[in-house]
């Protein structure tokens, strides 16, 4: 189901939010479907069951935003575009509310960060190439897998993991910055040293300024919900995944010795560990300039 909605207010404060603390989400729910999605709970707050499928569009999101900006006397904090759904999924296409909001935020000249799985963003690339000129733009992608047999069960709506950092790279020296989330890193399926190594590798081959990872986090409903899939398509890790899997987060000794493979190819590759400008980045940093943050709030994205 889609509907339409009128919105009155679309302007988000989140005071844990990561990397930025606002957020304006175009739709609520999101058609990419990924099956570890840990936004789907807020589909019940709205009474609506299924966020794959039921699909709220902000026909008036730039008009609110618009008028938002106007009085809070905005002084430029960054906004994420999309912070709890897709900003280009599939319905993006029908919609074209982007453009709209790309017009709010150029004329308040407000720095903005996008985050997506769709290549539909470079629909908008001379329009995100011109608005770079005018305002900071961080963009990103994240990634579970490069293995398109593993990302077709686990992301079937997302574009394929190539495609996407294809796409990414195509903002290079245009955006402020870019930054591959090598996230959720599923256990036992996208956490082989092939598989860690592989994304490390594209993200260097590419020129991609940052890598930033998290690892799959079960919330809720979802954990079983996401047991059921593994056991399904991939039962030959199920005894090992639902153990690891008692609860909604995994256990430290497994995490230490991913994390210390993630640090070895993060020295080896040279790519930081933040979402942070270029700019930023020039300056004189220390070794723990490479030390990752965790970012389990963007394992949604
Ligand atoms: S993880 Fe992101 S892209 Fe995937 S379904 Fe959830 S909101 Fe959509």
């Amino acid at each position: 189901m889609i509907k339409e909605v009128q919105s009155k207010t679309v302007l988000t404060f989140h005071s844990q939010g990561f990397p930025t603390h606002w957020d304006v989400n175009p739709y609520r729910g999101c058609t990419i479907g990924c099956r570890y999605c840990f936004a789907q709970y807020s589909h019940n707050y709205l009474g609506l069951d299924d966020f794959f499928k039921d699909i709220l569009v902000k026909t008036n999101v730039s008009e609110c935003l618009e008028k938002e900006l106007r009085r809070k006397k905005w002084n430029r904090e960054q906004v994420k575009i999309g912070g709890t759904t897709d900003l280009y999924q599939h319905i993006e296409k029908k919609y074209k509310l982007l453009p709209k909001i790309f017009d709010v935020i150029k004329k308040h000249r407000t720095p903005i960060f996008l985050q997506t799985k769709s290549t539909l963003i470079l629909r908008d690339f001379e329009i995100i190439k011109e608005l770079s000129k005018i305002t900071e733009v961080d963009i990103s992608t994240s990634i579970s897998t490069f293995d398109e047999s593993i990302r077709k069960v686990v992301e079937p709506g997302a574009s394929p993991a190539i495609e996407r950092i294809e796409m990414l790279a195509k903002f290079n020296g245009i955006c402020r910055s870019t930054t591959l989330g090598f996230m959720p890193i599923i256990p036992y399926l996208s956490d082989t040293d092939v598989h860690l190594d592989t994304t490390f590798k594209h993200a260097k081959e590419y020129g991609i300024d940052n890598v930033v990872t998290s690892f799959l986090f079960l919330r809720g409903a979802v954990r079983p919900k996401f047991l059921s899939l593994i056991k399904v398509n991939f039962p030959e890790i199920f005894p090992s995944f639902s153990s690891l899997y008692e609860t909604s987060t995994i256990d430290g000794s497994y995490s230490r010795e991913i994390k210390r493979k993630l640090e070895n190819l993060r020295s080896k590759y040279k790519l930081y560990g933040v979402y942070s400008p270029v700019k930023v980045m020039e300056q004189p940093r220390q070794i723990s300039l490479f030390d990752n943050i965790e970012a389990e709030e963007f394992n949604r994205i």
